[in-house]
C-alpha cells in the first residue's frame, strides 16, 4: 500500500470517529477526490486535531477498574460522543456532555466502564461545537473508585470498604468511620482478635504481621487526625481531612492483598498440589492393577 493511500485512510477514520462528533461519509464524498479530502481535514483547527489524536492515544491504554488488567482498548471497545446541550440562557453558557464508554477486552470480564464529563462547548464553525475545558466529571459506572473485591471476603467488609469509596469526596469523616469499621471487621475475621477498642486489637496485631504490614499501619496510624481516632470506639464520627480518608482505604486495600489474596492464592496452589498428587496415585494404582 502505497504512504499516500495509507494516510488517507487514517485520516478518513479519524473524521469518522466518534471523537469528532461522527461526520457523515456525504460530508467527504461531496467534496471528492484526495486533495479536497485533504483540505476538508486542515480546515479543523490544530487544536482540534490534537484533541482527536490525544483521544486515540488516549483508548490505548486502560487498566480496567473491575479486574484491574492493564489493556489496550481498540476501536470496537471504545465509545466516545460529545452531546451539546443547546439550551437559552444558562448562566454556564454553551456546554455539553461527552460520553465516554469502554468495555473490557478481558473475555472473564468484559465490563462497561462509563464517564460523562460537562464541558464547555466551544462553536466552531456552522452547528458544529468542539469539546472545551471540562466543567464537572462523574464516573457512573463502576460507581466510584473501589476495587472489586473478590467474594471469599466477607460480605460485610466488602460493604464497608465499597460505602467509604462511594462516598469519600463527598462526606470524608463518614467514609473514615466506614473504613475503620472496615479494618476492624478484618482485625477480627483474619486475625481472630476481639478486644474493646481498634486501638488495642491494632496493638494486638504487632507481633502478628510482617515488619512491613505494621509499618503501613503505623504509617497511616500517625497521620493527622486518623491516630487520634482509632483509639476511640469505631462508631464516633469525627472530622477528618479528605485526603485521610483515602489513606485509611489504600490501607485496607493493601491489607486486603497482603492478607486475604496471599492466602486465598495459597490455598488454589495447595489444592492443585494435592489434586496432582492425588491422580498421580490413581494412574500408579491402575498400572499396578493392570500388571
Ligand atoms: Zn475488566
Amino acid at each position: 500500500m502505497k504512504i499516500q493511500t495509507k494516510f488517507i485512510i487514517i485520516v478518513a477514520k479519524v473524521i469518522n470517529s466518534p471523537a469528532m462528533g461522527g461526520l457523515e461519509q456525504n460530508d467527504l464524498s461531496a467534496k471528492g477526490g484526495t486533495l479536497q479530502l485533504l483540505d476538508f481535514v486542515a480546515e479543523f483547527s490544530s487544536a482540534r486535531q490534537d484533541r482527536v489524536f490525544n483521544n486515540i492515544y488516549m483508548t490505548r491504554n486502560f487498566t480496567c477498574p473491575y479486574c484491574n488488567r492493564p489493556t489496550t482498548i481498540t476501536d470496537p471497545n471504545y465509545f466516545e460522543h460529545f452531546v451539546v446541550i443547546k439550551i437559552k440562557e444558562s448562566n454556564m453558557g454553551d456546554v455539553g456532555l461527552k460520553i465516554i464508554a469502554i468495555t473490557c477486552p478481558n473475555i472473564d470480564c468484559n465490563k462497561l466502564f462509563l464517564k460523562v464529563d460537562l464541558s464547555e462547548a466551544v462553536h466552531e464553525y456552522a452547528d458544529v461545537y468542539g469539546v472545551g475545558e471540562i466543567l464537572e466529571n462523574w464516573r457512573l459506572l463502576p460507581e466510584s473508585e473501589a476495587r472489586t473485591l473478590p467474594d471469599y471476603i466477607p460480605e460485610a467488609i466488602r460493604k464497608d470498604y465499597y460505602e467509604a469509596c462511594r462516598i469519600r469526596d463527598l462526606s470524608s469523616k463518614a467514609s473514615a468511620t466506614l473504613a475503620r469499621r472496615c479494618l476492624q471487621g478484618m482485625i477480627r475475621n483474619y486475625w481472630a482478635i476481639k478486644r474493646e477498642r481498634l486501638q488495642d486489637e491494632i496493638n494486638d496485631l504487632e507481633d502478628k504481621v510482617d515488619l512491613d504490614t505494621w509499618t503501613s499501619i503505623n504509617a497511616v496510624r500517625s497521620v493527622g487526625n486518623i491516630g487520634a481516632h482509632m483509639e476511640r470506639d469505631i462508631n464516633i464520627i469525627v472530622d477528618v481531612e479528605p485526603g485521610e480518608a483515602q489513606l485509611l482505604i489504600g490501607l485496607i486495600e493493601q491489607l486486603i492483598d497482603d492478607w486475604y489474596v496471599v492466602r486465598e492464592n495459597r490455598r488454589k496452589r495447595t489444592e492443585e498440589l494435592k489434586n496432582l498428587v492425588f491422580s498421580k496415585e490413581k494412574q500408579k494404582n491402575v498400572s499396578t492393577e493392570n500388571d
